[in-house]
């Protein structure tokens, strides 16, 4: 586990809480392997791809919204150096 701290502090737009949780929405890709011109549909290969956007989600009033001016998780670690982000 690497526990890292975020370079703001988050809550529900919506709602203020702060029981909530992020998603990192990306382009997946599943491969599968070609043999004897068959495919063995349970034995794909996942590819989590390019991210999208994250999105936060609030646990209590079930509110979704995107998170500005990041365009993956790692945008939030504190440590991280960022460049073009504002702090809110
Ligand atoms: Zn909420």
């Amino acid at each position: 586990m690497s526990k890292k701290e975020l370079n703001r502090e988050l809550k529900c737009p919506k709602c203020s809480s702060k029981n909530i949780g992020v998603t990192e929405i990306s382009e997946a890709e599943r491969i599968w392997q070609i043999e004897d011109n068959s495919i063995d549909e349970d034995d794909a290969m996942t590819d989590i791809g390019f991210v999208l956007r994250v999105d936060g989600r609030c646990w209590d009033c079930k509110h979704i919204w995107k998170l500005r001016n990041i365009t993956q998780i790692t945008d939030l670690f504190k440590d991280d150096v960022v460049v073009g982000v504002s702090e809110q």
